[in-house]
């Protein structure tokens, strides 16, 4: 949208520059027809000068042109009475920005314009986890683990709708078995920041007797973002990780996260849930219970200045909750920022 409004502001300064021209060579015609008329009028006298009548319909044409949206001739007399300091530098200010704030910020895993609000994750779990003192505004990370899946676009709609950002952490199996080149697009498009949740969400195989297989993790992770580059293509990175299940459900954590960070590549957990993903007995009924639960959740972690949230854009009900969510970090005066 606003790129839509530099271009059109940029146009409505060109033709009131071409107006001002147009101006110019019909004061020249003007003056150059005057004459002639009174020359001509000595003469014989009477009818209205040609030249001025078709200045008119340039005029006109002009009108019909800036109506449509379509740039407007350049009048034929524009050479002989532009003034000198209007020839190059009119030239250089009518280059349109190409600078789009919405395509991707080569070497990361969000837009350019995404950059006013995307956090390093490893400071991130620093000031949640690594007591290292956080000092500014307080932050809510929304994170969407398991999709994209069909129903993952209602997710995107109420975000798109409330002109929140999010962070989707992807599992590599999803996006093989559900090739959709679209929808990375799409989170880059709107805002959103794309991080990987290994490429088989498989515990087994991702923690074989419940102990981190650090070379498979790394494995995985370079398969699934390797498929990410496939779509939104070699520009795109991302050193933001989830370990399925959390990293505090299993043992030898330190040593794949040393790994990990070997490649650049840090985790992030959460310390607020909605339950969406709970087992049936702890799960929270209905949204309005579950919005409240990503409340309560953080009220018990000893970090609320900062709110990671997990939820899952695989179930029906977050988009039924997600408004609520919104709302509730809004009116605490928290501000929305994604993880890169
Ligand atoms: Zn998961």
């Amino acid at each position: 949208m606003k790129r839509r409004k530099e271009i059109n502001d940029r146009k409505k300064m060109h033709s009131r520059r071409n107006r001002r021209k147009l101006l110019g060579g019909l004061l020249l015609l003007v003056l150059l027809g005057t004459a002639g008329y009174v020359f001509r009028d000595q003469l014989a006298g009477g009818s209205k000068p040609l030249e001025v009548a078709n200045s008119v319909e340039d005029q006109n044409l002009e009108q019909e042109n800036r109506e449509e949206g379509v740039e407007p001739k350049e009048p034929e007399v524009e050479g002989s009475v532009a003034s000198p300091e209007e020839g190059p530098l009119d030239r250089e200010e009518s280059v349109p920005d190409t600078r789009d704030l919405t395509l991707l910020k080569p070497g990361t895993n969000h837009s350019l314009g995404a950059s006013a609000y995307a956090y390093s994750t490893e400071m991130v779990r620093n000031w949640i986890w690594g007591g290292v003192s956080y000092e500014g505004e307080n932050l809510a990370f929304l994170t969407f683990d398991d999709g994209p899946v069909k129903k993952s676009e209602a997710v995107l709609e109420v975000l798109k709708r409330r002109g929140v950002p999010a962070t989707f952490f992807i599992p590599g199996y999803v996006l093989a078995e559900h090739p959709d080149e679209q929808v990375l697009q799409r989170y880059i498009e709107e805002g959103h920041a794309i991080a990987v949740h290994s490429y088989s969400h498989v515990y087994d195989t991702l923690y074989p007797g419940k102990v981190a297989d650090k070379e498979k993790i790394v494995e995985e992770f370079i398969e699934t973002r390797d498929l990410m580059r496939a779509s939104l293509g070699d520009d795109f990175d991302t050193g933001v990780f989830r370990f399925p299940g959390g990293s505090m459900s299993w043992k030898g954590i330190d040593e794949a996260r040393s790994a990990l960070a070997e490649i650049g590549v840090y985790d992030m957990d959460w310390n607020a849930i909605s339950g969406d993903g709970e087992p049936r007995s702890r799960r929270p009924e209905g949204p309005q219970a579950m919005a409240e639960h990503v409340m309560f959740t953080l009220s018990e972690h000893w970090m609320q200045d900062i709110a990671v949230v997990l939820m899952h854009d695989t179930k029906d009900i977050t988009a039924e909750y997600l408004d609520q969510v919104i709302d509730q970090f809004e009116s605490a005066g928290y501000t929305f920022g994604i993880l890169e």
